[in-house]
């Protein structure tokens, strides 16, 4: 059996501070075969100036997790990952990011609806639990339907 963990954030990811060598490090110490880093890419989404910020730094990314991969190769398989926050309008610059990067593997996770966090008081303000939920689903099932290039639904 391998070992693995395919759902990784790193400092490069608005909620994470996790340094990636640290994580390297513990996923070895801990017998861990392969590991993904997959933080998060969210576009378009509308936020108060307070809330963290999702927007991901391919340029300094990619090559970072590229170096990296290397480094550990010996003793560790890295895997180049994202998790991207899909919407419906944005399956098509998804497809062409992920087509200009060698990424390994995908999550496609739903974060919002129109535009809104689906955690913030703002989505859930004018709806019943019920329409949200909808709302909530009809969006998954929109952004699967057009978006191709992802490994895993999150
Ligand atoms: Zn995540």
């Amino acid at each position: 059996m391998i070992i693995s963990d395919y759902h990784i954030h790193s400092s490069f990811s608005g909620d994470s501070v996790e340094d990636l060598n640290r994580i390297c490090k513990k996923a070895i110490e801990l017998g861990i075969k392969e590991i993904a880093i997959t933080d998060h890419m969210d576009l378009d989404v509308k936020v108060a100036e307070d809330d963290l910020n999702f927007y991901l730094n391919l340029d300094e990314y990619v090559p970072t997790i590229l170096k990296l991969k290397e480094f550990y190769k010996k003793d560790l398989d890295i895997k180049l990952g994202m998790e991207f926050g899909v919407q419906k309008h944005l399956g098509e610059i998804g497809d062409e990011l992920i087509k200009k990067y060698p990424f390994d593997f995908i999550i496609s996770s739903v974060h919002t609806v129109d535009k809104l966090l689906v955690d913030q008081k703002e989505f859930w303000n004018d709806k019943t639990r019920d329409e949200a939920h909808d709302k909530y689903f009809f969006e998954i099932l929109k952004s699967v339907e057009n978006f191709n290039q992802f490994s895993v639904q999150g």
